[in-house]
């Protein structure tokens, strides 16, 4: 290739293919790293990103002179190149999710790009900034905002924010990571506006990242409001292709001020970036699922390291590796322990359970319903939540034991009264009910256990004239439903929430003055070493729902139903202590070795049946045994276990935990075993039952 330059190209194509990621092509034109491309890929033409120049490496490893080099189709010129430090997070998430370069780099970038070529993006971009510059002649003259007051905490908090701004201005730090720990109530959300408007009037731009954006248009509106002559733009999985791609161009072409997402929004290319906060920071949906299974809320921390800015992780109960990062003093730490104005923390009452007369079937004990009497009585408004929907777990038979299991899963379906139906929260299956027992043909099929359609029965049936809503997974189906059902309770149409967590976060019911937690106790036992932890941030958060105002925090009370209120957990919770609860569960994980004091992995494997998986599973360890990689990095491999719920739509998981005690090992460990596992896997395909597919989960959410 004479006279053009060559360049490697990161396309997208999964580890396991048998396509290298990185592909090198020629250009007549030059092209800088980070330019987006379109390059001929077999018979179609593919989006892809420059990651280096291939000439350098024209050595022993460069394909002989008779392999043509193809060149590119164009470059994508109407967008400046992706920056070195973006490219660096990607590198960076890809070695450390153990995925390859060009499948994570192109898979974050807006889908609708891939549609694009150059002079259909030019003619959207310049149509797009056409836009822009009417809109800031438009909005020249704005009324100023009146702040609000901020409480001495808030005062102190920000103080300690100058300072840091200051010291990383001057160097003098390299520590950007801080934990905001402020109660719910206590003004975190000024906090947040105020360094944004610190950053924004630095001529810089602010990234904040939120859990779930259908749950906090409030968050939204108030950065609206507050922020009017600056653009905000939001990146989230419910906006239209075109909408993502147009606000993902503005914020990479430095448009956008501030940038509103969810997780995927932590990859957002922002060139003047100054800021990021991530707000309920332990919440688990900033873990990808599936894919590259990266954690937003872990990447913003070393995104913020890489750019040497400032990075708040803001919770009311932070995770616990964020708490234990912040006592080590790793991570600084800004402490809001107050509600705003006169608002305390509402009463924590718990209800022993093993006390209370048995009333037949009725979730809600005869305390609790006097409390709710009460509220009616007083006009204020109540939230019952129960973390199960739907009217029963399962039917059955009570002459034979028949009992609803879906067909596909290791699973009950569950009863769904209000349109009849048998429904597999699992795999989705659904059918009628059927009108006698499929078994034995007994008329008498039953309920057993209960979900938020039958709590919202019967409160409706015990208290008379209340107006009882419901928000579940099932009730917000609809688009927009999940809006009007809040706005509603917003209004005070509304005198009792029935709900599943769902309706726990982020909402700020001004009238509500009590919360209660119907049967919480059975994450108190789970295998899952992180249960204790959800149920503690999800009780706390719940609680937070009540007392906002002033006029009703004097009344306002959390209930617990429970069997154990004797458990330390219930007694922290009852204290509002965060931290002795923190502390009690960070010796236990500690002296059982696990995270943040270990380093975690799982290695799942599905096939049509058990010993498949598990065949899978025992052959990589077995690799791991024989060529010595457990034991040069000192990682332990425990046997394979079928995940909880084992069979989900007809597919059998197993799982394989991985530890050590050194992230560092622990990742030397990954990149030499994997390329094995993808070895073993080509082998097995010949065998009668091959694996479905296998994954890899580093630093996993549940065990
Ligand atoms: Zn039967
Ligand atoms: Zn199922």
């Amino acid at each position: 290739v004479s006279d053009s330059q060559r360049i490697q190209v990161a396309i997208e194509a999964p580890a396991h293919s048998s396509l290298s990621d990185l592909l090198d092509y020629s250009s007549e034109q030059a092209v800088p790293l980070g330019s987006l491309v379109r390059v001929p890929l077999g018979k179609r033409v593919v989006l892809g990103l420059v990651w280096g120049d291939a000439s350098f490496d024209a050595g022993d490893d460069s394909p002989p002179s008779d392999v043509a080099i193809k060149p590119i189709t164009e470059a994508l010129t109407a967008l400046p190149p992706l920056s070195g430090s973006w490219r660096a997070l990607l590198d960076f998430c890809a070695a450390y999710y153990q995925r390859s370069t060009g499948e994570v780099a192109v898979s974050v970038l807006p889908p609708e790009l891939r549609k694009l070529d150059q002079a259909g993006l030019a003619q959207r971009v310049a149509k797009w900034l056409r836009a822009e510059d009417k809109r800031v002649a438009h909005e020249s003259a704005l009324t100023p905002v009146v702040l609000p007051e901020l409480h001495a905490e808030q005062e102190t908090a920000l103080a300690q924010w100058a300072l840091l701004q200051s010291e990383l201005k001057n160097a003098a730090t390299d520590s950007t990571t801080v934990l905001l720990h402020g109660v719910t109530g206590s003004g975190k959300t000024e906090v947040y506006l105020r360094m944004a408007a610190d950053v924004l009037q630095n001529g810089q731009q602010a990234l904040v990242l939120v859990p779930e954006i259908n749950l906090t248009p409030q968050l939204e509106d108030r950065f609206e409001a507050r922020f009017a002559q600056y653009k905000i733009v939001s990146l989230h999985s419910g906006l239209t292709p075109v909408q993502r791609l147009k606000n993902w161009v503005l914020a990479h072409l430095g448009q956008a001020d501030l940038v509103l997402g969810t997780r995927l929004a932590v990859f957002a290319s922002l060139p003047r970036l100054g800021l990021i906060v991530v707000d309920e920071e332990h919440d688990p949906s900033y873990k990808q699922q599936d894919g590259a299974r990266y954690s937003a809320r872990d990447l913003a921390v070393y995104r913020g390291h890489l750019e040497q800015i400032p990075v708040v992780l803001g919770s009311a109960t932070p995770s616990l590796e964020t708490w234990q990062r912040s006592q080590e003093g790793r991570y600084r730490c800004f402490h809001l322990p107050s509600r705003i104005g006169q608002a305390v923390l509402p009463k924590v009452r718990l209800v022993n359970m093993a006390q209370q007369p048995k009333v037949k079937n009725q979730a809600v004990s005869v305390p609790l319903l006097h409390a709710l009497q009460q509220r009616l009585a007083w006009g204020d408004q109540s939230l019952v939540f129960l973390n199960r929907r739907g009217y029963a777990p399962v039917l059955h038979c009570t002459d034979c034991g028949w009992k609803s299991a879906c067909a596909h899963c290791s699973a009950w379906r569950v009863f769904h009264k209000l349109d009849r139906t048998l429904r597999c929260h699992h795999c989705g299956s659904t059918d009628r009910v059927p009108r006698a027992c499929p078994d034995c043909g007994n008329l008498d099929i039953a309920p057993m256990g209960r979900g938020t359609e039958q709590l919202e029965e019967q409160l409706s049936a015990l208290l008379p004239g209340a107006r009882i809503a419901r928000i579940d997974a099932d009730s917000v189906r609809g688009k927009g439903a999940l809006q009007t059902q809040l706005g509603a309770v917003h209004a005070g149409e509304i005198d009792i929430l029935v709900g599943t967590q769902m309706v726990t976060k982020g909402h700020d019911f001004r009238r509500m003055s009590l919360v209660a937690a119907i049967n919480p106790d059975t994450s108190l036992f789970s295998s899952d070493f992180r249960a204790p932890e959800r149920l503690f941030a999800l009780l706390q958060q719940a609680a937070g729902r009540a007392g906002r105002d002033a006029e009703h925090a004097e009344r306002s009370e959390m209930w617990v139903q429970t069997w154990n209120p004797q458990h330390a957990l219930y007694r922290a919770l009852h204290q509002h202590d965060f931290a002795a609860f923190a502390g009690a569960q960070l010796q236990e994980r500690q002296s059982a070795a696990l995270p943040p004091f270990a380093y975690l992995a799982l290695l799942r494997a599905d096939a049509r049946s058990a010993e498949a998986a598990r065949a899978f599973l025992q052959a990589a360890t077995a690799l791991a045994q024989t060529q010595d990689l457990a034991q040069t990095y000192s990682v332990t491999l425990c046997a394979p276990v079928p995940l909880p719920v084992a069979r989900v739509a007809n597919a059998e998981r197993m799982q394989l935990l991985i530890e050590s005690r050194s992230r560092k090992a622990l990742q030397a460990f990954l990149a030499r075993w994997l390329p094995l596992l993808h070895e073993v896997r080509s082998q097995q395909s010949r065998l009668k039952q091959p694996i479905l597919r296998w994954a890899i989960d580093v630093d996993p959410l549940a065990i």
